[in-house]
């Protein structure tokens, strides 16, 4: 309770309000608050020790530390697992205590590397001490994506490649497979090429978003659903657009078709002005999405755009060009209602 009384905070109320506390102030706190949330971790950590130790739950009636967790000190039933497999790790490797304190292990970092020391004892495999310190060293602050890489390539624990397919209540399934390296990298690549259209890291909706496009590829046309979906998709943009050209007072672009437009005139563009504009780029596509405001930058497919197509009346002149990737150059000209390839 000393920082409260540090911070001032009158804890008898039952809604902290901070409305008034300067920004500067709100930083500091945050990183004083949770240097001791670290500290306290590592002390519940060590006093979790001792209590498995002497077994003291058995005196307050619970058959396991979980259960005391759990029913006693209402721990959630994943906090009180996570707290419970990291003080397993403690115990054997007490040396990394500081290091836990410091915030350079997490919790997730130790239950995983308990978990796995766990299936190592399962195949009958020794681990000795010294190997288990290592390992914590080697993970230290890493993402936990790289944490289970150095785990599995550390402990040479066999790869799992089956497949599991489990229908489940709501009709979806659950699948779990294996993919090499390989196949892992050229899936993440697909995955960036259209992270302007599925923006989430959601790999259930870029399979389902290229297994589409191959059908599409294979069978030629759209279905009718898609085509709806798209159609919608492209309506609720065009309105988001509109509004928003209306506020900075240039015109919308039109929503009527484009059919019997002249072709545009085309005029060449000096490859050193597209150097130029490749540089000024960094190589990546300028392609901000309205939404988000993100960048796409992607290098895929680089080329010269311009901002306001030649069609609709727009220049040469470097302030109307800009780099694009192939999808939203493609995306850009439909936006305009252009044909992507005469464009
Ligand atoms: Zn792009």
């Amino acid at each position: 309770m000393t920082l409260a009384k540090e911070f001032n905070l009158d804890l008898s109320k039952n809604s902290l309000n901070l409305s008034k506390i300067p920004s500067a102030e709100i930083l500091f706190r945050l990183e004083r608050l949770t240097k001791s949330e670290r500290k306290i971790t590592h002390l519940v950590l060590w006093h979790l020790v001792e209590m498995d130790n002497r077994k003291l739950y058995l005196e307050l009636n619970y058959d396991s530390l979980y259960q005391y967790l759990t029913k006693h000190l209402a721990y959630s039933e994943s906090a009180a697992y996570d707290r419970i497999q990291a003080m397993r790790v403690l115990r054997q490797a007490p040396q990394v205590a500081s290091k836990i304190e410091e915030g350079s292990l997490n919790l997730t970092q130790l239950v995983r590397v308990e978990q796995s020391l766990k299936q190592e004892k399962r195949l009958g495999k020794e681990v000795s001490k010294d190997q288990v310190f290592d390992l914590l060293n080697k993970v230290e602050n890493k993402t936990s994506f790289e944490t289970e890489q150095i785990i599995a390539c550390e402990l040479r624990q066999a790869p799992k490649t089956y497949q599991k397919v489990k229908p489940q209540s709501d009709k979806s399934i659950r699948l779990e497979l294996t993919l090499s390296k390989e196949q892992y990298e050229i899936l993440k690549k697909a995955q960036s090429y259209i992270s302007h259209i599925i923006p989430e890291n959601d790999l259930a909706a870029v399979i389902s978003y290229l297994a589409k496009a191959s059908i599409q590829k294979k069978e030629g046309k759209e279905s009718e659903q898609e085509v709806q979906a798209l159609k919608t998709q492209e309506e609720k943009f065009k309105a988001f657009e509109s509004s928003n050209f209306k506020a900075e007072g240039s015109p919308a672009p039109s929503t009527q078709s484009f059919r019997g437009i002249p072709k545009a005139r085309r005029k060449y563009i000096a490859e050193s002005v597209k150097r130029a504009l490749l540089k000024k780029a960094h190589y990546r596509c300028e392609h901000v999405n309205p939404k988000t405001k993100q960048r796409c930058n992607s290098k895929y497919q680089l080329q010269i755009d311009h901002i306001m197509p030649l069609a609709k009346g727009g220049s040469d002149k470097i302030s109307n060009l800009r780099v694009l990737c192939g999808v939203h150059n493609r995306y850009e000209a439909r936006r305009w209602g252009l044909n992507p390839l005469r464009q």
